[in-house]
């Protein structure tokens, strides 16, 4: 019975821990980790809520300590696709006829877990699994991922909420269904907090989900399904898989009850993904809705009015946290040339007194990057970089897998805007800096926008109100986050939706009421209160 206009509770950003000496969980979390590092975890996949087995097991180990064995994960077959939509579709009835508060209740008691019992829990298994520190975990898995889960309760009443008006002997009313069918999440290795989001938004909306995260991040993904669970979600609604992605792929775009990608990765891997779902469009019952966020080459363009230290700073914290594996992660900049030395100064200083090495220890401001592909592919751009004429290597262009997949900050300065690290995602510790005489401000601001495929974030800092303007104007399509005065990363879930255009995504803003949005297909329902009861109209007479 829901008789009621039921209020959940206003939601509030979880308070960050700062974790300095002294901050009563800072020894919890880091024993926990410890113990985690120590321990050996057993991962199945979870299908129509059973816990699902398979012969063949493969090794979670952390990125910084990769002879280190943590656990094993089942992996699984196109088969246990098919299996997990079997399952989801199976759920589909009870879990939408599930009056919303009682699905609300579930991911706000998901919410409360995360930001209490299981905060030391999700925050070592991030530190573990993906590499980051106690910090940077901290603001992803028990931050975000709580935002995340109270802040969309509330933008789901808000979007129920949004009724049309009714005339007189009329009753109009819109029924926020679910999509008629099954939802697939295909998450990234880089925020736990994205990877429990894009399966929980949907299915918070009465949504089922086949959700298969990044094979880098089954070990926290795997913690975000025990606090599920714990939860009370019902079997079925949520299905996690571990298995090859196009595998996986093959099963789930073939299938006619596909409805809905809620997809975060990299911009080619989307491409593809949107090409095969356009390949299938005859075989699905509905038009599937695709919503993905992805790559960046986000910048920041300083004026010659900007701050040095401020800037520097921005371009330490923004490039090199969480070893630049953020798509906000600041990795291109324009500098005016009468700032430059200053900040040049600043910004070296502050690399040379970055610490690297594990996030068990909390001195360290970075530590490894995710696997040895990545670790590879970041070095073939370092040596690359090397061999050109036209940049220089400020800092770094050291990298050292025989521990962990450690790479020094990278700073490169270059004489060509259009060269290729100032234009292609790396995702790495790597930043790519370009002068500019101070007098050029205009054309460079042009040169900014035009330079990359993605638009994704971006920051102007200047202390001129005209310059900021101008630059707000000039850049309006560069990026669906844009910041003045700031890092172009660290987004707060209700306070800047995140999300950007080009190629860089649907910009359908996690997070938010507009992406809750792409999750319902409404029904609009007319009640005649006295119908006619004969057929002629007045200007028949
Ligand atoms: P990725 O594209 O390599 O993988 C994302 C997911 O897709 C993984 O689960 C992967 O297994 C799966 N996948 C890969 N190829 C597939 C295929 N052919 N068929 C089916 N599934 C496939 O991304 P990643 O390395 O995990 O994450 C880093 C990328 O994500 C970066 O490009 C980053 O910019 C982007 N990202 C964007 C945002 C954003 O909000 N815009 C946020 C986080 C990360």
């Amino acid at each position: 019975m829901a008789n009621g206009f039921f209020r959940p509770p206003y939601p509030e950003n979880e308070a960050i821990n700062d974790y300095a000496p002294g901050c009563p969980i800072r020894e919890d979390i880091l024993s926990t980790y410890e113990d985690m590092l120590k321990g050996h975890v057993d991962i199945p996949m979870f299908i129509g809520g059973k816990e699902v087995r398979t012969n063949e097991l493969r090794d979670c180990r952390p990125p910084h300590d990769h002879k280190k064995l943590i656990g094993q994960y089942h992996w699984g077959t196109g088969q246990h696709a098919s299996d997990a939509i079997d399952a989801a579709l199976s759920a589909h009835k009870a879990w939408a006829a599930m009056p919303w508060t009682e699905r609300a209740a579930i991911f706000l008691r998901a919410a409360d877990m995360v930001s209490g019992p299981y905060r030391a829990k999700i925050n070592a298994a991030t530190m573990l699994a993906q590499s980051k520190t106690l910090f940077q975990a901290e603001i992803d898995a028990a931050c975000e991922f709580a935002d995340f889960l109270r802040f969309n309760v509330q933008y789901m009443t808000d979007i129920y909420e949004m009724q049309p008006d009714s005339s007189a002997g009329v009753w109009n009313r819109v029924e926020y269904r679910p999509l008629e069918g099954f939802v697939f999440a295909l998450t990234p290795f880089n925020f736990t907090a994205i990877a429990g989001n894009l399966p929980a938004a949907p299915a918070l909306m009465g949504n089922v989900v086949v959700w298969k995260p990044s094979d880098s991040q089954i070990y926290s993904a795997w913690v975000v399904m025990e606090i599920f669970r714990k939860a009370g979600m019902p079997a079925g609604v949520i299905n996690l898989i571990y298995a090859d992605g196009p595998e996986v792929g093959d099963v789930v775009f073939k299938h006619p009850d596909f409805a809905g990608l809620h997809f975060t990765g990299s911009t080619g891997v989307f491409k593809h993904l949107w090409k095969e779902i356009g390949q299938n469009i005859d075989r699905y019952k509905s038009y599937p809705r695709i919503v993905g966020e992805t790559g960046g080459k986000d910048f920041i363009v300083a004026h010659h009015s900007a701050d040095a230290t401020e800037l520097a700073t921005a371009l330490s914290r923004g490039a090199f946290e969480f070893q630049g594996q953020k798509c906000s992660a600041v990795s291109r900049a324009y500098i005016p040339e009468s700032l430059w030395p200053e900040v040049k100064k600043q910004l070296l200083d502050n690399i040379q007194d970055f610490k690297m090495g594990s996030p068990g220890d909390p001195k360290n401001f970075m530590t490894a990057v995710i696997d040895e592909r990545s670790f590879d592919k970041i070095a073939a751009f370092i040596d690359d970089s090397k061999q050109q004429d036209d940049a220089d290597i400020l800092t770094g262009g050291s990298y050292d897998k025989s521990k962990g997949y450690f790479i020094d900050p990278v700073v490169v300065h270059t004489s060509n805007p259009h060269f290729r690290t100032m234009c292609e995602e790396i995702f790495g510790p790597f930043l790519t800096i370009h002068t500019y005489p101070d007098a050029d401000w205009t054309k460079t601001l042009a040169l900014v926008d035009s330079t990359s495929q993605y638009a994704l974030t971006g920051a102007v800092f200047s202390l001129d109100r005209y310059a900021i303007n101008e630059a707000l104007e000039a850049l309006t399509f560069s990026a669906g986050n844009f910041y003045i005065n700031d890092k172009p990363s660290g987004a707060v879930v209700g306070q800047q939706p995140f999300g950007g255009g080009r190629g860089s995504g649907t910009n359908d803003k996690a997070g938010s009421a507009q992406n809750l949005l792409r999750w319902v297909s409404p029904r609009t329902i007319k009640e005649t209160l006295l119908p006619a009861k004969s057929y002629p109209y007045p200007y028949m007479d």
